[in-house]
């Protein structure tokens, strides 16, 4: 198989399965891209440069880690299918700066990973075409983890997309966009078709840039409580704000006045849903629901 031929075309894809027998697993999200165009575009979002570390989840048959390595210092991809790493020897084989680690991202210990195989001066990205089944969770341990990423750029299914860009007021705006834009600008880079992955996947796709805030000057009281606040705001869709609030924290008159009380200090209207809840709104609420002492 020749090294001077991208491993991310249709054909070559087609032909390094063949050539070790590979037939992908669909229950670990394994589609892969043979577009180059697409990859180009995803190293072009992340902004990749000679003096970056990257963290690759998922390299596959190695088509988005080839454009990594081309481009950064380093690439330390986690990929937990152990019959793809003979093929990842082979096929990276022209690059000395890729490390592929054996290992499920969501118990790898990311930080201490990142000590032992990077040097920790450099700027960190995070570039992948994540695997679907597993989009959210992957999304919350890196935004809740310690490690700080200069961008994530990440493919997903369309419709997660969607949700993590959306803005107040949408069907889409949910927990996990207040989650995600907590701590990170988040904006969708390029729809992308089914037919530029092998196989193709049953949903489609887009490519969503997150892109680290500065630090906010405007923070809750404690975390844990802001995140609470926000789930029980969007535990029923249909309800408005203080239905939730009572759902959560319960319907004792005292309580009652409670809510009100702190409802009125964030001056924020009782009826309104918190989809119309902007990040800022729910970190006021938090602390008036705090200076309440409901929470
Ligand atoms: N990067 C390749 C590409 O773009 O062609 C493959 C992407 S494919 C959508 C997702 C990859 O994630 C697969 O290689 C799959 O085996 C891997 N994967 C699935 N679950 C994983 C997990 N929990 N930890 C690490 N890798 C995982």
């Amino acid at each position: 198989m020749s090294k001077s031929v991208d491993i991310a075309s249709p054909a070559h894809t087609r032909a390094i399965m063949n050539t070790y027998g590979l037939r992908v697993k669909k229950s670990l999200g394994q589609n892969f891209l043979t577009d180059q165009n697409v990859l180009h575009n995803i190293v072009a979002t992340a902004e990749i440069g000679p003096d970056d570390n990257v963290i690759e989840i998922g390299p596959g048959i190695g088509a988005l880690t080839e454009y990594l390595a081309r481009a950064a210092h380093h690439v330390l991809a986690f990929e937990i299918d152990d019959r793809l790493l003979p093929i990842l020897d082979e096929t990276l084989a022209d690059y000395d700066n890729v490390t592929v680690v054996n290992q499920d991202i969501l118990k790898a210990d990311l930080a201490a990973m990142i000590s032992e195989h990077l040097d920790n001066e450099r700027p960190l990205k995070l570039v992948a075409n994540l695997p679907y089944y597993i989009t959210t969770p992957i999304l919350m341990n890196l935004l809740a983890g310690s490690v700080h990423f200069e961008n994530i750029v990440v493919m997903m299914q369309r419709e997660v997309a969607d949700r993590l860009a959306a803005e107040p007021g949408t069907k889409a705006y949910g927990a996990l966009t207040i989650a995600v834009q907590y701590r990170m600008a988040a904006e969708l880079a390029m729809v992308v078709p089914r037919t530029v992955f092998v196989p193709a996947p049953n949903v489609d796709s887009a490519i969503v840039k997150l892109t680290a805030l500065p630090a906010r000057t405007h923070v809750p009281f404690d975390e844990a409580a802001f995140f609470k606040v926000v789930k029980a705001g969007f535990a029923h869709r249909r309800k408005n704000l203080w239905n939730n609030l009572q759902s959560l924290f319960g319907k004792q008159p005292e309580t009652k006045t409670a809510i009100e009380t702190a409802l009125a200090t964030a001056e924020i209207d009782p009826k309104i849903r918190a989809e119309r809840l902007t990040v800022d709104e729910f970190i006021t609420l938090t602390d008036a629901l705090h200076a309440a002492e409901l929470i």
